[in-house]
């Protein structure tokens, strides 16, 4: 059975920062927290259809008695295990020590620090610094991943972190949650729907409330018939979602040709090209894909394109293409999702 790389766990989305930037719009306020044995159900029905739990949020380290326990009985299940956290609980060496202790302990692999100035205005690098370096001297792989803006480089977010043995990643900042009342200067936009394949619409979440959707964080605002809106496990059991996810055909598309896939598959149609109306300007791949498959009626197009005789040739050669780029690395990786691991 295909499986999924990796499936995302919103233990919570309260923060202690409340980043400009946030799709999520987390904060100290947000109080949603999933119930500890409804997390349980999760983690053995995702031991069945992925390699790795990611825990995300929010914050995960606010609950970190829940996460250790969760992260010891998912690796009772064979799984491999992530946090994503973006370092606003740290408090002093000890303290981080013991944190990052009781992770390793319960079995943690990888550990995605978060850092920015967005989250710089509320919390001192320092911190973020610190624990890259207890979680590397742990044993932990350690991930630090920084959004792309206008107004500030990567690089310039990862020099704090030079000399130490982490993995440096970059996200383009997405005009969702929080960031939408950024101002426009801090976006990088072009004319035109924008090309780039999506490597992260087949790593699921479960928010807390149960709800499930495609990628973690873009994806958040979906709502049914949007294909990225993959279920609620309060009502089906997470299985039946997974496993719907990874028969989608448009997610198929999304993962090997990106957005910009499913827009030329649009344009072929006389009603896609009809009833899609192109932005002005497009800060990413993501607006481009909500824009789509959060119309019904583009959404139908599509599941009637993608449900045709010649529907399994068109998802097979774009799974040739992607294998294809992946080998020459000829068209970037647009994914945006700011907290998959
Ligand atoms: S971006 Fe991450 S660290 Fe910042 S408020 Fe959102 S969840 Fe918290
Ligand atoms: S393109 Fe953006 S919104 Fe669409 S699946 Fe990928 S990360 Fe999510």
């Amino acid at each position: 059975m295909r499986k999924y790389e990796v499936i995302g766990l919103m233990y919570t989305r309260s923060c202690p920062l409340a980043c400009a930037h946030c799709i999520t719009e987390s904060s100290p306020q947000v109080k949603e927290r999933m119930r500890l044995q409804h997390a349980r159900t999760y983690v053995q029905a995702i031991a069945r259809f992925g390699s790795m739990l990611c825990f995300t949020g929010g914050e995960p380290f606010l609950y970190h008695r829940e996460v250790a326990t969760l992260i010891g009985e998912a690796k009772s299940f064979g799984l491999e295990t992530s946090i994503v956290t973006g370092a606003g609980w740290v408090r002093g060496e000890s303290r981080t020590r013991a944190r990052i202790a009781e992770m390793v302990e319960a079995g943690l692999n990888d550990l995605c620090i978060s850092w920015d100035q967005y989250h710089e205005a509320f919390s001192n690098r320092e911190r973020a610094v610190m624990l890259a370096r207890i979680a590397t001297e742990a044993g932990l792989s350690v991930k630090v991943r920084s959004v792309i803006s206008a107004t500030r480089s990567s690089e310039e977010d990862h020099q704090a972190f030079a000399g130490l043995p982490v993995e440096l990643q970059t996200n383009q900042l997405v005009q969702l949650g929080r960031a939408e009342s950024l101002p426009a200067s801090h976006f990088l936009f072009s004319d035109e729907p924008p090309k780039g394949v999506c490597s992260v619409v087949f790593s699921p979440i479960v928010e807390p409330d149960g709800k499930v959707y495609a990628c973690c964080g873009p994806s958040h605002y979906s709502r049914k018939p949007s294909p990225l809106f993959l279920g609620d496990a309060a009502v089906e059991p997470l299985d039946d979602i997974l496993q719907r996810g990874l028969n989608d055909p448009i997610l198929e598309i999304i993962y090997n040709l990106g957005p910009y896939g499913l827009y030329h598959l649009l344009m072929d149609e006389p009603i896609g090209r009809e009833r899609f109306e192109k932005r002005q300007t497009y800060s990413g791949i993501c607006e481009l894909c909500l824009d789509i498959t959060g119309n019904p009626e583009l959404v139908q197009v599509l599941r009637e394109r993608l449900s045709g005789k010649d529907a399994q040739r068109l998802v097979l050669a774009s799974a040739l293409w992607r294998k294809e780029r992946d080998r020459a690395k000829s068209v970037p990786d647009a994914s945006q999702a700011p907290c998959a691991p």
